[in-house]
């Protein structure tokens, strides 16, 4: 178990595409929950998608976008929301932790 690293200035920064296996994937009634650790902060990541929706995140602007049988987790990109609000973090964002995004390859769903 890797320890959350507090001290990791916020920076809004693309980790790029990490391997699926360090992320757990749930179905739930709505859509498939992901459960895992920021790539960057080792922070704890959970964050839920509903089945045909994507994600999209750009410099800190959210959309949603209508995305037909896209994978949900595999199609979004993923923004670290660890909880912690790491240092140099502006006001007023959406969610708090250390502004890595990244993408998570195909992996096995547990069900
Ligand atoms: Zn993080
Ligand atoms: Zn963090």
């Amino acid at each position: 178990m890797t320890g959350h690293d507090h001290d990791v200035p916020y920076v809004e920064h693309e980790v790029g595409t990490v391997a699926g296996d360090g992320f757990a994937r749930r179905s739930t009634d709505e859509g498939v929950r992901v459960e895992g650790h920021c790539p960057r902060c080792q922070g704890p990541y959970v964050s839920a998608y509903r089945r045909g929706y994507v994600v999209v995140g750009s410099k800190g602007l959210f959309s949603r976008e209508r995305a037909e049988e896209s994978d949900p987790v595999t199609g979004a990109v993923h923004i670290c929301e660890c909880g912690h609000p790491h240092p140099g973090q502006p006001d007023a964002l959406p969610f708090v932790g250390c502004g890595a995004q990244w993408r998570i390859e195909s992996g096995t769903e547990e069900t």
